[in-house]
């Protein structure tokens, strides 16, 4: 389960919003819409079953500074402190495009955890990497919460965009 101690609306929301994915079972569908995905020797079923051997474990979502105060990164995961989910303290992400990114950190949490599968995407670059098992369910964990959970109104999105440089990208 994600905890926050943080006071960032969008972050404790997003949190009880992962949560509840977890918890029901439209995620566990949309996973297994596909059989395997890139880089990954699980299959999707394999998947399902330890996303949810690990549901009940404890991850602590915080924010963090990157390095370098303009930097892109959206998240961290540290294997030293494995279940610590560090989020950019820089950027203000939409709720649903958090949600996408506390699954895709999530998937790192267990690929740390199991010895026998593996579910990572290599490099930090993002790019060809939309079949992995961090991008792919964490698109459509954000895709489920647009559906179900939250939508940021899209009037709201064009006036935070302008305003925001960070978003300009
Ligand atoms: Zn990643």
């Amino acid at each position: 389960m994600f905890q926050t101690k943080e006071d960032r609306v969008s972050i404790i929301r997003a949190c009880e919003i992962a949560n509840k994915m977890l918890l029901g079972d439209e995620f566990y569908l949309l996973v297994k819409a596909a059989v395997m995905y890139d880089d990954s020797n699980a299959t999707s079923s394999q998947l399902v079953s330890l996303i949810k051997k690990y549901r009940t474990d404890t991850i602590k979502v915080e924010l963090v500074k990157p390095w370098y105060r303009f930097s892109k990164m959206r998240a961290v995961f540290n294997s030293s402190r494995p279940n610590v989910l560090g989020l950019n303290k820089y950027r203000k992400p939409f709720i649903e495009s958090l949600v996408g990114t506390i699954i895709h950190e999530y998937m790192h949490y267990i690929d740390h955890r199991e010895d026998e599968f593996t579910m990572g995407h290599g490099s930090n670059s993002s790019k060809g990497k939309a079949g992995t098992v961090p991008y792919a369910l964490g698109r459509k964990a954000k895709y489920l919460c647009i559906k179900k959970y939250h939508k940021t109104p899209a009037k709201k999105k064009s006036i935070f965009r302008l305003f925001n440089p960070l978003s300009w990208f």
